[in-house]
């Protein structure tokens, strides 16, 4: 019961229950359109691989440039920049970051930036919120988007109400609609490949940083369950997320592969912002001059100090 009540109070669950123990298809009010979005991706993208399974390689290579880059966008912006303030992004490049992250499928950014800073903060207990742990593989990979209900904004994302990051909520369904529908312009086989077969893609890239990320065998609630998983850099196009035990270690740092047989595009391109000048202060071990004056945020238990931003 202590479990119980620890959850409910984080996340708003009803005392008695347990949010992984509902029927999966079970979906919280607030995340019915969650559920259906997941559901109608998964269907478009069925039909798509029985009608258009060799899409040609323009399609193929255009699918992949735009996974590649709504990948940077979350990577980079989502989570380096807005969930942990690792670097510091040029407004405009912040922007851009954030429509990509978008069109590829990742939310607006102040939910996935506070549900992000609640996972830390409460890694493999029963607050956090995708633990395979408590919920098992599935509730972690997925069922956790449409079940836990709203984003814990008042705790872990009180600077995130500002109107730049908030703004975003509004452009969701229009960037949805045309992630999805768009592609039919090109075609039939753009529109399966380019729109639901990415967006699936995409999506079950950053799943499994949740589960197969956070599945160590043997061990118990409270332990680190966090681990760098080499193959999940290939879905992950060698952007960095999949070095995950890196990152639990040092959530403050914008860098998450450590050496040069951990590939990190995510990080080579904060660098390349920095040296156009869109990005600075950048948290990775080097001295930094910190003319923000803020400090980046490691786990998110800071939050409650963190005052709105611009
Ligand atoms: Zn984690
Ligand atoms: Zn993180």
């Amino acid at each position: 019961m202590a479990i119980a009540n620890t959850t409910a109070r984080a996340q708003g669950f009803s005392p008695v229950e347990r949010p992984w123990e509902q029927p999966w298809y079970a979906a919280s009010g607030t995340d019915i359109g969650v559920f259906g979005w997941i559901m109608l991706i998964h269907a478009t993208a069925l039909v798509g691989l029985v009608m258009y399974p060799i899409p040609g390689w323009p399609v193929f290579l255009g699918a992949l440039a735009l996974a590649f880059i709504g990948g940077l966008g979350t990577t980079v912006a989502y989570h380096r920049a807005i969930a942990h303030r690792s670097v510091t992004l040029n407004p405009w490049a912040r922007g851009v970051l954030t429509f990509v992250a978008m069109f590829n499928g990742s939310g607006a950014p102040a939910s996935w930036a506070s549900r992000h800073r609640q996972h830390h903060a409460q890694a493999d207990t029963a607050d956090d919120v995708s633990s395979p742990i408590f919920g098992g593989f599935w509730w972690a990979h997925l069922r956790w988007l449409w079940q836990t209900g709203p984003s814990p904004m008042d705790h872990y994302g009180r600077d995130l109400k500002a109107p730049s990051y908030i703004v975003w909520r509004y452009f969701q369904i229009p960037i949805l609609t045309l992630s999805y529908l768009g592609p039919l312009y090109f075609g039939f086989a753009a529109f399966f490949w380019l729109g639901a077969i990415r967006l699936c893609f995409a999506l079950h890239a950053q799943c499994f940083v949740n589960s197969v990320c956070h599945t160590e065998p043997g061990i118990v609630p409270g332990e680190d369950s966090s681990r760098n998983v080499r193959w999940l850099g290939l879905m992950h196009l060698m952007q960095g997320e999949n070095w995950h035990r890196n990152h639990h270690s040092r959530p403050g740092w914008a860098r998450l592969g450590w050496n040069w047989r951990q590939p990190d595009i995510g990080y080579l391109t904060i660098l390349a912002l920095e040296k156009l000048g869109l990005a600075y202060d950048v948290r990775d071990g080097r001295p930094h001059a910190n003319p923000s004056g803020r400090d980046s945020l490691d786990t998110g238990r800071d939050a409650d100090a963190l005052e709105p931003a611009a």
